[in-house]
């Protein structure tokens, strides 16, 4: 899960993490009254989960009130790749000296953490990485180990920071080793960390990354869940705890496990159809997962066709039919769907569902006649 850049300072400031004072608008009249507390100059920021954000125009310096309103007005509804900005970030403008560039994420295939450190900070970090590979100092971190501040203070010194930054910097990067650690994140970036002229250093810009498995130990990152910009179809889904992605398609598809899934996928488009989305109900469907798979999928419009595909393992093929019944009951199904089930119990759940078949619930014997006739079906 992405935080906006308000939400990522507000977490570092739980870890001591310096940034500027300030304040989130969502109208105009909130921005000006952020920038009065904040103290002019300000500098007002688009808050919208995409980078680039000062390229685009979505980050403006204003000297006054006056200016204020008129960047919060020219910012407020802006499209920013995609994305519409709803929400301003108002804070007291830094003096800045020096750009420099910070992060901490994992390094999954040696099983430890990545720290990067760059003097060459304020531009995209892969730019860095491309023309410049040797301005980044990567720091290698075992989990066991953790970090300490004479570590940091190597590290700075290899990154060749400026020399009045380098103390403040490494107590910094520790401090950001915590939030990244204790704050359950995927990735902690501060792109641009900054000297000011006046020889402070804190983060200008916040990019965090939450990692959802942790979620259960942090009942406070409740706030940020974000119903705003999802697919509403996987917004839905979210709410009903299922494992959906929403894709552009008229195949709807629910199958058990996501390796079935996304074979399921393949099938639908080798025989010349296209999938609505991915569903995988996982293992030990009940009929509870089964009527919200269908409802979520029910919901897009786009939908012509569904193709249920169950190979039962663990998961039962009866009880999976049994589901299947129960949400029919529950369910106002728009679309014909297409069964096919196989594996444990496929004959008992066969035979369950046979007198329910008709031509709008129809059972294939294998997974590609099943494809062939819900593509047919879909129109395709
Ligand atoms: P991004 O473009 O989405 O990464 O947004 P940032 O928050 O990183 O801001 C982009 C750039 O705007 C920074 O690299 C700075 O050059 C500039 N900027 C942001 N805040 C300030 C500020 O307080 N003072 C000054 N002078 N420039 C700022
Ligand atoms: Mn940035």
């Amino acid at each position: 899960m992405d935080l906006y850049e308000y939400q990522g300072k507000q977490y570092f400031a739980r870890f001591g993490i310096p940034t500027s004072p300030g304040g989130a608008a969502d109208t105009v009249e909130e921005a000006v009254a952020q920038a009065d507390a904040a103290g002019y100059p300000v500098v007002v920021k688009a808050q919208v989960k995409v980078g680039g954000r000062g390229k685009a125009g979505g980050i403006k310096l204003a000297a006054d009130a006056e200016e204020a309103r008129h960047h919060a007005q020219s910012i407020l509804g802006m499209d920013i790749k995609g994305h519409v900005v709803h929400r301003l970030w108002v804070e007291h403008a830094s003096d800045i000296a020096k750009e420099y560039y910070a992060s901490f994420t994992l390094d999954r295939p040696n099983k430890l953490h990545l720290g990067m450190l760059s003097a060459e900070g304020g531009v995209e970090i892969e730019e860095v990485a491309a023309t410049n590979p040797g301005a980044i100092a990567r720091l290698s971190i075992d989990p066991t180990v953790g970090l300490d501040e004479e570590t940091a203070r190597r590290w700075v010194d290899e990154a060749k920071l400026d020399e009045e930054a380098r103390d403040q910097a490494a107590q910094l990067l520790v401090r950001l080793y915590r939030c990244y650690v204790e704050g359950d994140c995927d990735l902690a970036e501060i792109n641009p960390l900054i000297l000011t002229t006046d020889g402070r250093v804190h983060a200008l810009d916040a990019k965090v990354t939450l990692d959802e498995n942790a979620a259960f130990r942090h009942p406070e990152w409740e706030e940020y869940a974000d119903t705003s910009t999802d697919d509403e179809r996987e917004r839905m889904a979210k709410e009903k705890g299922l494992n959906y992605i929403g894709l552009s398609g008229s195949v709807g598809i629910i199958a058990n496990g996501a390796g079935l899934a996304m074979s399921t996928l393949d099938v639908v488009n080798q025989v010349g159809g296209s999938a609505a989305n991915f569903l995988d109900i996982g293992g030990g469907a009940n009929a509870d997962v089964m009527a919200s798979a269908l409802e979520v999928i029910n919901a897009d419009p786009a939908v012509r066709s569904i193709f249920v595909n169950i190979f039962g393992g663990i998961t039962r093929v009866d009880e999976v039919a049994k589901g299947i019944i129960e949400a029919l009951g529950r369910v106002d199904i728009r679309s014909p769907i297409v069964l096919r089930l196989d594996g444990t119990n496929a004959v008992a759940g066969r035979d369950l569902l046979a007198p329910h078949l008709s031509d709008r619930l129809v059972a294939e014997p294998t997974m590609l006649d099943a494809a062939r006739r819900a593509v047919a079906l879909a129109g395709n």
